[in-house]
């Protein structure tokens, strides 16, 4: 029998098979994927929120533990485990050694990186890089790996890790680590938890999956149902407003539209419905997926001038162009006349002062509702462009509760020997919003927290078992 079972093949799933592995027990892991789409969403991202005192390889000068328990404290309301999320931080400046040695690199920030360059560490090659890396040591070091493997249930007896069942096959380990990410693939459940809104549309209906298609949540519902604790509530994710014309699932980074905070977001009755410059975009970006599942027909229409095109990193496709607003509106499907009556009433408003989209500047609009309280310009200089967004849901936040050892608590009772890790459990952290990085600082370290300590428990149990047969 091997000593840790890990269900998952992201980053969260990785770090604890490497962890678990380099601590001296046998481990399998079982991804759901074929080999050609493994790592999951890990495989789309691009960096890691990470703690630092001083300037450090590709960190610039400084992002102390208390900025950064500021930022997840503001992101999330309040909706956070302090203790968690503290430890999260603090070990999140502690990994990069750790992932180098494991083959991952690291590169300065490029250009169009959301401001990241003094918070986040960027990976060479992105996320794909690193789980092929990850990959390429757990092979080395011996740990087993197997495809096409997706967990359908596993067996709990008195709060107990027994087995896993792949379909008809059921597969015993000492101990186990959960990391098969959140339900976002799963479009009945986002159904199921998204209801029906007054219009009597079904929002979920309209959602686009930024990532894999594999993260069906099975797993989660089966633990919820049988009694382990939760955090977060079902309709929580991390949702981007991204390009309405991106696939179903995997469209990944490049589906993103950054030109938000630079003009205004309108929904298909050409009407505003959010300050567009509540904050840096970094700290806003998750947000918008969801105030565009808000609104009717779940569809907004992000639209700018000419005056700040290249100012935000553009989105795969073109979007959008015209010379007046009334035909961007006709390209649109929008009411011309609300679309321009909109727009007018908004440059009205707009007090500009001096425009700099690297602060919280004092362009501002007065007596309009909702405000734009930042990086306020008039629309005014053709030609104009727009993108139409659908919601885009990164990760849902719903997730098992846990603690500093990552155990799967069972009716309040920490399992001995059931782990969990990344988006299975980032709602700890993340009881909604979003700090850009911060999924992999959760994956990461709970990933390593979980191998430990599955591996720690497989091994009193081997130890166990010697003493009792000597
Ligand atoms: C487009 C995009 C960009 C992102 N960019 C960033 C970024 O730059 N920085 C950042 O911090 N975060 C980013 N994120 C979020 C980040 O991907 C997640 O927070 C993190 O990768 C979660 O890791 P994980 O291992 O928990 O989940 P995943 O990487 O999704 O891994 C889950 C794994 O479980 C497998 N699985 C699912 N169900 C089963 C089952 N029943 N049996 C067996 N295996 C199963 C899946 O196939 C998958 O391999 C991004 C996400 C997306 C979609």
């Amino acid at each position: 029998m091997v000593d840790v079972l890990v269900i998952g093949g992201g980053n969260a799933a990785l770090c604890a098979a490497l962890m678990a592995r380099e601590a001296g027990a046998s481990v399998l892991l079982l991804e759901s994927a074929p080999k050609e789409w493994r790592g999951g969403n890990s495989a789309h991202t691009r960096n890691i929120r990470a703690m630092h005192d001083a300037p450090e390889d590709v960190m610039l000068e400084s992002y102390a533990e208390e900025e950064y328990w500021q930022d997840v404290l503001k992101v999330t309301s309040g909706l956070t485990d302090e203790k968690l999320a503290r430890l999260v931080i603090r070990a999140s400046s502690q990994c990069r050694e750790w992932m180098k040695h494991h083959g991952v690199r690291f590169q300065p920030p490029l250009s169009g990186t959301l401001n990241l360059s003094r918070t986040n560490a960027f990976f060479m090659g992105g996320g794909k890089a690193l789980v092929n890396a990850y990959y390429r040591s757990a092979e080395k070091l011996g740990v087993q790996i197997r495809y096409d493997s997706p967990v359908d249930s596993i067996d709990i007896q008195d709060g107990k890790f027994i087995a896993a069942c792949v379909g008809a096959e059921r597969i015993e380990a000492k101990t186990c680590v959960l990391a098969a990410g959140g339900f976002e693939s799963n479009r009945e459940w986002l159904k199921e938890a998204w209801g029906v809104n007054e219009l009597g549309e079904s929002p979920a209906d309209n959602f686009l999956i930024r990532g894999t298609r594999y993260n069906n949540g099975v797993l989660l519902k089966q633990l919820i149902a049988l009694g382990a604790d939760s955090v977060s509530d079902p309709t929580q994710a991390h949702m981007v407003a991204v390009d309405a014309r991106a696939p179903l699932y995997d469209g990944g980074i490049c589906t993103r539209i950054d030109a938000v905070s630079f003009g205004i977001v309108v929904n298909k009755n050409a009407q505003r419905f959010s300050d567009e410059g509540e904050d840096f975009w970094p700290k806003r970006y998750a947000f918008w997926g969801r105030l565009v599942a808000q609104q009717p027909g779940q569809i907004g229409y992000s639209i700018i001038d000419s005056k700040v095109l290249g100012r935000f990193m553009p989105p795969v496709f073109p979007g959008e162009k015209a010379d007046t607003l009334e035909e961007l509106a006709r390209k649109l499907g929008l009411d011309p006349a609300a679309l321009v009556k909109t727009i007018q009433t908004y440059n009205a408003a707009c007090q500009v002062g001096t425009f700099d989209h690297t602060i919280m500047d004092d362009c501002h609009t007065i007596d309009l509702e909702p405000p734009k309280t930042h990086w306020a310009l008039p629309i005014d200089t053709a030609p104009f462009y727009a993108y139409a967004v659908r919601p885009g849901v990164t990760f849902t936040y719903l997730g098992l509760k846990t603690d500093e050892t990552a155990a799967v608590r069972l009716q309040g009772q920490p399992s001995k020997n059931l782990f969990v890790a990344g988006e299975m459990m980032a709602g700890n952290v993340l009881g909604k919003g979003y700090a850009a990085g911060i999924g992999m600082a959760i994956g990461t370290v709970f990933g390593r927290i979980a191998g430990t300590e599955a591996a720690k428990a497989a091994l009193v149990q081997n130890m166990e078992a010697q003493h009792a047969t000597a």
